[in-house]
């Protein structure tokens, strides 16, 4: 009889749960090993996001582990931008079906849901308090309260996150190379209160934002009707959060005006919350000796701009899951297909989640850029093979990110080329459109 897999998971969050669950239908014996606490002891915020938006390839990949109706009742949608500029209000939407919309979801609530399906519905075993401080031949070496063990397993996953202690060792011992492009930018986090009958202070089915040329302010939704509100602003020059010294007051009355009467804990929030740094991490290859694998922001941590972190860890896990089926246990295959199938998926959305952050904060303020959007609609309605990017990206997993890239460079040429004589949508040439697409795209 050949003995189960034991498939050692370094990191309980988002994607180290989610490939427990798969791992678990599948037949392995998953074991996750945590530095943090139990979900169910109260635990310190460490002032990573409190909430993170969802968008398909991260459901798609809820559904294929059979988890969905467990988190649907966790999600918010939102179905568009809500810009906050000169006092009023303007709603961009994120696409013109129905069901493109996208997700609020508190990161803790969702963290914990996926914990708890993962040790009750799949008998997965969790080892809070454990964390991973090196590799060995056969395995991990593990530091708990009490003592110091070695892990052993047949398959060891790295889903530490972008601090990954398995892509440390990896590195001190020469068998990956990392780097770490830091953005000058950095955030931090507010809340904006209920009404005091109780309810959202904003439209609820948007993501808002205050979008002032070298920053913004975002707010997402919560379950208990606040809103996660991230101030993204340089770390130096004027203004920052150097500059800004000790008058947040001052600096949210002269640029977010209507935000500030909504936060009512400003002072104490900006001052208790760190500054958060953002990056891109890239680092190759992604495994080591043909049984350790990086996965999710250990292998490619990326600036939260798209809002697909999360979603491509999510993605990680099904094509992961997909190879244990197609190489069985035949890890050094599975690591080298994964890392074939992903790398340059992983390489485009961190591209285009940089992208993102100049259309966010400035770029979506241009008129040109209204109409450019408007025209997109209009050409995805005429036209089959025209999706504008951002709906490529959070609305269609079946286009990989490297495609959404590829294809929404053509896509940007042929709307530039269409509106660089077009002052509005009367203006603009759709013979000349229809031409270029079928020519281009
Ligand atoms: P993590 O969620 O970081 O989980 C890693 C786990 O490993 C943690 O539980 C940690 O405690 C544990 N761990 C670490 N070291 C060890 C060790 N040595 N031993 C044992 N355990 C260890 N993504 C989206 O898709 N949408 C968004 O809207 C979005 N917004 C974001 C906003 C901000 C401000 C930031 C910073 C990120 C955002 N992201 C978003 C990105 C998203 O948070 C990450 O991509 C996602 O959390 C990655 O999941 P992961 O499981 O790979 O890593």
């Amino acid at each position: 009889m050949t003995e189960t897999p034991t498939i050692g998971i370094v990191g309980g969050g988002l994607a180290g749960s989610l490939l427990a669950i798969l791992c678990a239908r599948r037949g392995f014996r998953p074991v996750i090993v945590e530095r943090d606490a139990a979900f169910d002891e109260p635990a310190a915020t460490d002032g990573r996001s409190i909430n993170l938006a969802l968008a398909a390839r991260g459901t798609e990949a809820l559904r294929y582990a059979g988890v969905l109706a467990d988190i649907e009742p966790l999600l918010l949608p939102m179905a568009g931008r809500r810009l906050h500029e000169g006092g009023a209000e303007r709603f961009l939407p994120y696409g013109q079906r129905r069901d493109e919309r996208i997700y609020s979801v508190a990161r803790a609530g969702l963290g914990r849901r996926l914990y708890e399906l993962a040790r009750d519905r799949f008998g997965v075993e969790y080892r809070f308090r454990h964390e991973c401080v090196g590799l060995t031949a056969s395995g991990a070496q593990m530091r708990s309260p009490e003592t110091v063990y070695e892990l052993e397993t047949s398959f060891l996953v790295g889903a530490d996150g972008a601090g990954s202690a398995v892509r440390r060792a990896l590195e001190s011992a020469g068998a990956v190379r990392a780097t770490e492009e830091m953005l000058d930018h950095g955030y931090r986090e507010l809340t904006l209160a209920p009404t005091a009958e109780g309810d959202f202070a904003l439209a609820p089915e948007a993501l808002h934002i205050w979008p002032r040329g070298n920053f913004m302010l975002i707010a997402l939704p919560n379950l208990e009707r606040t809103f996660t509100a991230t101030l993204f602003l340089p770390l130096e020059g004027r203004p920052s959060f150097a500059s800004i010294g000790a008058d947040v007051r001052g600096f949210f009355a002269a640029h977010f005006g209507d935000a500030l009467p909504l936060i009512p804990a400003l002072e104490r929030e900006y001052n208790a919350h760190p500054v958060g740094r953002l990056g891109t991490l890239t680092c190759t290859p992604w495994s080591y000796a043909g049984r350790v694998l990086l996965i999710g922001d250990a292998a490619h941590a990326m600036v939260p701009f798209h809002g697909q972190g999360m979603n491509a860890a999510f993605e990680d896990c099904v094509d992961l899951d997909r190879l244990f089926a197609e190489c069985g246990s035949d890890w050094p295959r599975v690591c080298a297909e994964f890392e074939r199938r992903r790398a340059g998926n992983a390489a485009a959305i961190a591209t285009m989640a940089l992208e993102n952050y100049r259309e966010m904060r400035d770029d979506v303020r241009s008129e040109k850029f209204r109409l450019k959007a408007e025209l997109a609609f209009e050409l995805e309605r005429r036209h089959a093979k025209f999706v504008p990017r951002y709906a490529m990206v959070m609305f269609h997993p079946e286009i990989s990110y490297a495609e959404a890239r590829r294809r929404g460079a053509v896509q940007a040429e042929i709307l530039d080329a269409l509106t660089r004589d077009a002052r509005a949508f009367a203006d603009v040439d759709f013979k000349r459109a229809a031409a270029l697409i079928a020519e281009r795209l």
